[in-house]
């Protein structure tokens, strides 16, 4: 079989099974196998694969037939301009969560021009998507980055190493702003907010694969987001600020929950490209 009939009929199989994006799929299992971009498929379209390589390529269309996300069967992942490590202990670092990063990196540069050197927080780290962007775009900051998963913050810690920015980043275990050892100026933090009615209808690779404890927000999907508003009282420094992404339809709930812990915070929602609302931005007073 040579490469481009591997990516054609990979393409097709992933198709019938109902996969979007099939084709770009089938470039990206190929790719991995081979150990080249998707661009660099298409400058040998006539090269055979070997038994081994075509006997691969068939093991990663079967996890991803079985709806295994592309990105864990890769373990990687795109996010703000560069690559990070995922596996199955962490939550695939979604496109939204960017303007959880720009937002936050707004603010931040505001305050380090008013104050020189801060303290941020990424909360609920996962693979370290938030705080190694952080970090990496604001090398004056000192970053602190906490997860209640052990096999989560491993990732991360491999993602700080890859970006080399583990000297800047503190990684810490324990529930949410506990084991902040000193208050900061921002806290930003993409914790679980789905609700418990909406689990059945996310998409077999989120619902299978993806971590549960990343994802499951409660009844109201807001159980994290009331939880770290309840422990900021002492872990913020005067004027500080928090950003926290949310779900669709949960802006006006959060935006009462801040108001009744922070009633002179000055607060803004943010809609995501697609028109939702999924950045609420509060400035404690
Ligand atoms: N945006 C994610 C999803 O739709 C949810 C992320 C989260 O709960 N923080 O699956």
């Amino acid at each position: 079989m040579t490469l481009n009939q591997a990516l054609r009929s990979t393409g097709q199989t992933l198709h019938r099974a109902g996969i979007p994006d099939a084709s770009i799929e089938a470039e990206l299992l190929l790719g991995h196998v081979l150990g080249m971009s998707r661009t660099q498929l298409y400058t040998e379209p006539d090269r055979s694969l070997t038994s081994v390589e075509s006997d691969r390529l068939l093991g990663l269309v079967g996890r991803r037939l079985d709806r295994e996300p592309t990105a864990y069967i890769l373990g990687k992942c795109g996010f703000y301009g560069i690559d990070l490590y995922v596996n199955c202990h962490t939550l695939i670092p979604r496109p939204e969560t960017e303007l959880l990063v720009e937002k936050a990196l707004e603010l931040a540069r505001r305050r380090s021009r008013a104050q020189g050197q801060i303290a941020v927080a990424d909360i609920g780290t996962g693979c370290g998507a938030v705080a190694v962007s952080l970090a990496l775009a604001l090398p004056q900051a000192r970053v602190f980055a906490t997860d209640v998963s052990a096999p989560a913050l491993r990732v991360a810690e491999a993602n700080c190493r890859r970006h080399a920015v583990s000297g800047r980043i503190e990684l810490l275990q324990g529930s949410l702003l506990e084991p902040l050892p000193e208050p900061v100026d921002m806290v930003v933090a993409n914790l679980p907010y789905v609700r418990n009615g909406e689990f059945e209808g996310l998409s077999p690779e989120i619902r299978a694969f993806e971590p549960e404890i990343a994802l499951a927000g409660g009844e109201d999907g807001l159980d994290k987001i009331r939880h770290i508003l309840e422990q900021m009282p002492g872990r913020l420094n005067r004027g500080a600020g928090f950003l926290l992404e949310i779900g669709q339809g949960q802006a006006d709930t959060v935006t009462a929950l801040i108001n009744t812990h922070f009633p002179r915070a000055d607060i803004e929602v943010f809609p995501d490209p697609g028109g939702i609302d999924r950045v609420v931005r509060a400035i404690t007073g």
